[in-house]
C-alpha cells in the first residue's frame, strides 16, 4: 500500500471521485481559506464577472483539485481541467482557451511544469483575454489576434517555489491549504464512510483519521482498505479492533508517516548525529531533491514535530529518536 501514490486504478479513481466534496457546504477544514474564496465568489457573480485567476499551493492531496471544482460550481460555469506537463505547445493551449465560454473555469495542475513557451503565451490571455495564433505556414504564415471570453485560471501547485515571479504575480488570489488535524480527517472519514455506505465506529474514524498524514487523501485511501479488511476478516462493519488490526496489516506508521518520511528521521539520525544537516547535503542521503523534501516532507514534518528547522540546517527532536524507537547518543548536544 502505497497511499501517497496518486496513481490509483481507473476504479479507485472512480471511488475517489464519488467522494470529493461538491460544493463549500461539503468541504472540511482550510476555513480561513474558504471564506475569503465564498466572498470572492460571490464578489464575482454580483458583478456577473469572471472569478479573478486563482492559484493554490501545497502539498499532494490537500484539496486542491477539489477546490477548483467547487469554485466552478459555485460560479455556475464549467471547467476544462489539464496538467502542466500535458501541454507541450502552445497550440494545445489555443485550443482549450479558445473554447472556453464567458467566466470558465480552465484548472492547470502542476502549473510549475509548463514549459517556458507555453507559460509566456498564457500570461497575455491571462492579463487581456487575448492570445496570438500563428495561421498558415510557409512564406504565407502570420500571427492573428484573437479575443478570449474573461475566463478564471486556477493554478494548483505542490512546489510554490518552483513558480516563474511573473507567473506568480498574475495570479490575484493565492492561497495556501494547510494539513489537517485529526478532529477535521476524523469529520471527512465519517463523510467518506458514509457516502460508501459502511458503518464505523467513532474510535476507528479517530484511529484512521490520526495515521492519515494529515492529508484527506490518505484517509480515504486507508478507509477504503480498512473496509476490505473489515468485509473479509469481520462482519463488514468498522470498529477499532478491525481499524487497529488492518492498519497493523498495512504497516501503516502510528504517526502516518511514510516511508520517506522515516527514512529522512532515521537518515538524519543515523548520518548526521540527529543534525544539523543542510538540506542539500540531506536531500543527496536520501536520494530525493532538495525542492521535495522542504515541499512535500519537510512541512509535516515540522507540524508533528519531528523535526526542526535551525540556521545550520534540520535536526531531528526527542520526539523522532521516541517514534523510531532510538535512544539519543551521549556526543548529543541540546
Ligand atoms: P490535491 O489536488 O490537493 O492533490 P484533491 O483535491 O485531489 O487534492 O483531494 C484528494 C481527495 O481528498 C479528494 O478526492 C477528496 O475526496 C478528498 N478531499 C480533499 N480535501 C477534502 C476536504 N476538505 N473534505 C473532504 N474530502 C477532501
Amino acid at each position: 500500500l502505497d497511499p501517497t501514490n496518486e496513481k490509483f486504478s481507473p476504479e479507485e479513481n472512480d471511488v475517489e471521485k464519488k467522494l470529493r466534496p461538491l460544493s463549500f457546504d461539503d468541504f472540511t477544514g482550510q476555513d480561513q481559506v474558504l471564506e475569503n474564496l465564498q466572498i470572492f465568489v460571490q464578489a464575482a457573480n454580483g458583478r456577473d464577472e469572471a472569478l479573478d485567476h486563482t492559484l493554490f499551493h501545497g502539498p499532494p492531496g490537500l484539496g486542491k483539485t477539489t477546490l477548483a471544482h467547487i469554485l466552478a460550481s459555485e460560479l455556475g460555469v464549467s471547467i476544462k481541467v489539464t496538467s502542466g506537463p500535458v501541454l507541450d505547445k502552445p497550440g494545445d493551449l489555443a485550443g482549450l482557451l479558445t473554447n472556453l465560454d464567458d467566466r470558465d473555469v480552465l484548472f492547470i495542475d502542476e502549473i510549475h511544469r509548463l514549459s517556458p513557451i507555453v507559460e509566456e503565451y498564457l500570461y497575455s490571455a491571462m492579463e487581456d483575454y487575448k492570445i496570438d495564433i500563428m495561421i498558415e505556414s510557409g512564406p504565407n504564415a502570420r500571427t492573428v489576434q484573437i479575443n478570449l471570453n474573461p475566463f478564471t485560471l486556477i493554478g494548483a501547485t505542490t512546489r510554490s517555489g518552483l513558480l516563474t515571479a511573473p507567473m506568480r504575480a498574475r495570479f490575484g488570489i493565492q492561497s495556501r491549504l494547510q494539513y489537517y488535524n485529526t478532529e477535521l480527517l476524523t469529520t471527512i472519514v465519517q463523510r467518506s464512510a458514509s457516502i460508501l455506505n459502511v458503518p464505523i465506529t467513532i474510535e476507528a474514524a479517530v484511529e484512521i483519521a490520526g495515521r492519515s498524514r494529515g492529508t484527506p487523501r490518505i484517509a480515504n485511501a486507508l478507509l477504503r482498505r480498512v473496509r476490505d479488511f473489515a468485509q473479509i476478516k469481520g462482519n463488514g462493519n468498522i470498529d477499532i479492533k478491525i481499524a487497529r488490526f488492518a492498519l497493523e496489516a498495512l504497516h501503516v506508521d502510528a504517526h502516518g508517516l511514510d516511508e520517506m518520511d522515516n527514512k529522512i528521521l532515521t537518515t538524519i539520525i543515523d548520518k548526521f548525529k540527529g543534525g544539523p544537516v543542510g538540506i542539500t547535503t540531506l536531500a543527496t542521503a536520501v536520494s530525493e531533491s532538495a525542492e521535495t523534501i522542504e515541499e512535500v516532507y519537510e512541512p509535516f514534518l515540522i507540524q508533528q514535530g519531528f523535526i526542526m528547522r535551525t540556521p545550520r540546517g534540520r535536526e531531528v527532536t526527542e520526539q523522532a529518536y521516541q517514534h523510531l524507537g532510538r535512544v539519543k547518543g551521549p556526543t548529543q548536544g541540546g
